[in-house]
């Protein structure tokens, strides 16, 4: 479980699935020292038009810069943070900087934010959300929250959640679609704006007759949903995406996740690209 990614240059870690409740607690202690002193940062990799590769914007993925281990990914310490609370102020870190990075282009992208279904049950989270646009004069529709379908979303506890991003006007994103427990019942229960196909299925499009990724699509659109195809690594699979309908992906065919200030620039060459 906790099988630190090795990044490029980055010291491989290895936290064991049998890993000591010690050392669990104090890489508890270590992450909360992190959120404090600003260890974390955030990559940001695009989300494109499959018409016509115009960047309709990014999705904020968080990183640890560990003062002994190297640039953590996420999947070693989110773990973690969801287990012992932290992801509540690593959440609002996030969020804090991500809205402050968003506010700093000079464009009208949205941005996706990957938040915990945790976070939708916490009181005072939209009123949260909505204290940051305000201090920051973001529109609430620059904004989507992605909440993975992995993890189970209480559609009762997550209502008021739910109906006061709404009023503010930020989407909300179901992340990793159709490898949840109950898909479809989840679309039925929890009100989103968005579904994000998972890679699984969206790298299994060129193979087969790509039965999931085509279905998926077809529930969005009888749903008034947007849809974005995540982990879109050839042209090929881009190619027969756009040929079932997508219009919008993610992955390393347009963009690893960069900094902020590359993907600044990557905005700025859009923009003069567009109006050439
Ligand atoms: P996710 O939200 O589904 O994010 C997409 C993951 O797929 C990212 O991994 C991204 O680097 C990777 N990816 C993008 N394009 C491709 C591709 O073409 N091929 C392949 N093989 N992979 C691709 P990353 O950054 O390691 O993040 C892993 C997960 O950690 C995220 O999955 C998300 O669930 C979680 N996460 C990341 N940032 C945050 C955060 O700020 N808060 C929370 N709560 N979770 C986060
Ligand atoms: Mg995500
Ligand atoms: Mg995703
Ligand atoms: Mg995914």
């Amino acid at each position: 479980m906790y099988k630190a990614k090795a990044l490029p240059g980055t010291a491989a870690l290895h936290y064991d699935e049998g890993m000591a409740a010690s050392d669990q607690s104090y890489l508890g202690a270590e992450l909360r020292e992190a959120i404090r002193d600003d260890q974390l940062f955030l990559l940001y990799q695009p989300i494109v038009s499959l018409a016509d590769g115009r960047v309709l914007g990014a999705e904020a993925l968080v990183r640890w810069a560990h003062p002994v281990h190297g640039t953590l990914a996420p999947d070693t310490f989110i773990p973690v943070a969801e287990r012992t609370g932290l992801i509540v102020p690593l959440g609002r870190w996030v969020l804090r900087r991500a809205v402050r990075e968003l506010a700093g282009w000079d464009t009208d992208i949205v941005l996706n934010v990957n938040i915990s279904a945790r976070d939708l049950r916490e009181p005072g989270f939209a009123f949260y959300v909505g204290a940051l646009l305000d201090a920051y004069e973001i529109s609430g529709s620059r904004i989507a929250l992605e909440v993975t379908e992995s993890m189970p979303i209480d559609p009762a506890a997550s209502e008021s959640t739910l109906a006061g991003l709404r009023a503010l006007g930020v989407r909300v994103s179901l992340d990793d679609f159709g490898t949840g427990a109950s898909t479809l019942a989840m679309l039925h229960d929890v009100p989103v704006d968005e579904v994000k196909l998972d890679r699984t299925f969206t790298q299994a499009v060129p193979s087969e007759r790509a039965p999931v990724a085509a279905a998926v699509l077809q529930v969005a659109g009888a749903l008034g949903l947007h849809a974005v195809a995540e982990g879109v690594e050839t042209r090929d699979q881009a190619d027969r995406l756009r040929a079932l309908g997508y219009a919008a992906a993610q992955g390393f065919l347009f963009g690893r996740p960069m900094p902020a200030a590359d993907f600044g620039r990557m905005l700025e060459r859009d923009a003069l690209t567009a109006s050439a």
